[in-house]
């Protein structure tokens, strides 16, 4: 379902002002993430580095871990701000993240100029990992070698 334009401006503006919150002296890179869940609650995350760069999380799972923290399991939209010349896009690990919970999940891409970008979980990662399962399309005596 995609989210209302009043829904969108509202996370982009909650991404945006937790991406103040940003700890990121080793990339100088804030971003900002919020996310809403189907109840209507939003929670916002931000990006932790960490001088051990593994260890360090972005703002996309750390609104998704807050958001499971408050106990929301079923997150439609997230919003993703970064000062970059055009919007952010998330790295691998978040992209499987959003897909491990709701493959549909919205994801709105945003830069401080107001140019924003609306895909889905799916669209960001084709071909997702995932368990096999009997009806998964991607099992594995069904995918064909090129
Ligand atoms: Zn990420």
């Amino acid at each position: 379902m995609k989210p209302s334009k009043q829904t969108v401006n509202k996370l982009i503006e909650e991404a945006t002002k937790v991406r103040e919150h940003a700890y990121a002296p080793y990339s100088k890179f804030a971003v900002g993430a919020a996310v809403m869940c189907e109840n209507g609650h939003i929670f916002g995350g931000c990006n932790v580095e960490n001088v051990a760069l593994g260890l360090s999380i972005c703002a996309e799972r750390s609104a998704i871990v807050k958001a499971f923290s408050e106990g929301c399991r079923d997150i439609e939209v997230i919003a993703i701000v970064a000062d970059s010349p055009s919007p952010s896009s998330p790295c691998g690990i978040c992209r499987q993240v959003f897909y491990e919970f709701n493959p549909n999940m919205i994801v709105v891409l945003a830069n401080l100029q107001g140019d924003a970008i609306i895909k889905s979980a799916s669209d960001l990662l084709p071909y997702a990992f995932k368990r096999h399962r009997e009806n998964d399309s991607l099992e594995p005596d069904k995918v064909k070698k090129s």
